[in-house]
């Protein structure tokens, strides 16, 4: 029997891993995929979760994560506007970050399985979480940190599954010049490309695109081409960069709905808990938060019997919601702006003549230092 079982093991669930683990609870994470492996994403990273990741002891910086203080705004047309970053942050890759995080909660004695959760019953005060190979493992809590979308949503008949989402990514790794501390967010018609420095001088390019304007160019080849390259900047990237990957990575079916944070006693963490748009760069730091936020209530739970699992639910929700509501409201409005061409390029002779605003906007989706 453990004290907690984390279904799925990026961001959220390894971060819960390493700081439970730490405090000495008996912690079961199982992830459908081996690690290192490469996901997608924009890879740049609030500095908000620095002093916490020291904490759990997995400095970035011992692995070549890049300082980045600079941002590039361009509209479709290459008009741009520069900002420095109120907190700044840094880039390094999921492969490599994860990775890192996966090593600590091993060294800190978590079990981790290799395999695809197929479902979670809650009977008589405890899990049985039971695995596509037939396994099955008993657990007091269970937290589920299995990303945006997974088919355990919908066996948990949760409400946002029920709509489909217009949204996919690409994403791709590439050798070729770029400034080290800047993140770039080029926009097009039908989404944004975010493009910044990893570790080992690798450029991360990653987009986020609706599937309606993709769908009549059928391969990310041709919409790169025909959509992305009508905007001068990364056209201008994309004739000097090599790719590393053979093929793109591309994800669809991406929700920004409201999500419950607690289902059938399940606590939910990071994306499977409320995900923000990415164009504001905040989502791994919302989901390092997330497990930082549950692990504590969890400690506290286990070190003061006296209180029960709806004490720990509650607050779990009202404290998720405390802190990262305002900044899903702000993510959705910016997206909005944000997709509307007109409004960003008027928005944008406007950001120039106050210099003040771009950082204030950025602000809004994050926080300070956890
Ligand atoms: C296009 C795009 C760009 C982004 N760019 C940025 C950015 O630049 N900066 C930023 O801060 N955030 C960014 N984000 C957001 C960020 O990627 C997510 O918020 C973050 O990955 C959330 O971590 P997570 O642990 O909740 O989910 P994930 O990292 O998705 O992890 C979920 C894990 O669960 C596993 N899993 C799923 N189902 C099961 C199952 N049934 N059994 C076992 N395992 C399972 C999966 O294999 C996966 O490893 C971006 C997101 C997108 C889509």
């Amino acid at each position: 029997m453990y004290d907690v079982a984390i279904i799925g093991g990026g961001l959220a669930g390894l971060t819960n891993a390493v700081h439970l683990s730490k405090e000495g609870l008996k912690v079961i994470l199982i992830e459908k995929n081996s690690y290192p492996t490469h996901k997608v994403c924009g890879e740049y990273i609030s500095n908000e979760v620095l002093e916490y990741l020291d904490y759990l002891e997995t400095n970035p910086f011992l692995i070549g994560a890049v300082p980045i203080d600079k941002f590039l705004l361009s509209t479709q047309k290459g008009k741009t506007t520069k900002a420095n970053l109120p907190l700044g942050g840094f880039g390094l890759s999921r492969y490599a970050l994860d990775n890192l995080l996966f090593k600590k909660a091993l060294a800190n004695g978590c079990v981790i399985k290799k395999a695809t959760v197929e479902t979670i019953e809650f009977q008589n005060n405890y899990f049985r979480t039971t695995t596509r190979d037939g396994s099955a493992y008993l657990a007091t809590f269970v937290i589920g940190a299995y990303g945006k979308r997974s088919r355990l949503d919908h066996k948990l008949d949760r409400d946002f599954i029920k709509t489909t989402s217009p949204y996919l990514a690409v994403k791709c790794h590439y050798f070729g010049d770029f400034p080290e501390d800047l993140v770039a967010l080029h926009n097009f018609e039908g989404g944004y490309c975010g493009v910044s420095k990893v570790e080992n001088e690798i450029l991360n390019v990653c987009y986020l695109a609706d599937a309606n304007s993709f769908k009549t160019y059928r391969n990310t080849k041709t919409f790169q081409e025909q959509v992305l390259c009508k905007n001068p900047h990364l056209k201008e990237l994309f004739s000097r960069i090599k790719p590393i990957f053979e093929q793109p990575l591309t994800i669809s079916q991406i929700s920004f709905s409201q999500k419950a944070t607690v289902t059938d006693h399940i606590l939910m963490s990071g994306d499977a808990a409320g995900m923000v748009h990415p164009l504001c760069g905040n989502g791994m730091g919302m989901a390092i938060q997330s497990a930082q936020l549950l692990s504590n209530l969890l400690l506290e739970y286990t070190s003061n019997k006296k209180q029960n699992r709806t004490w720990l639910e509650s607050n779990y929700t009202k404290e998720w919601n405390k802190v990262f509501q305002k900044r899903l409201l702000a993510g959705r409005i910016i997206n909005r702006f944000f997709s509307n061409h007109n409004m960003l390029d008027k928005g944008l002779g406007l950001l120039r003549l106050f210099p003040f605003a771009l950082p204030y906007i950025i602000k809004q989706t994050h926080g300070t230092s956890i």
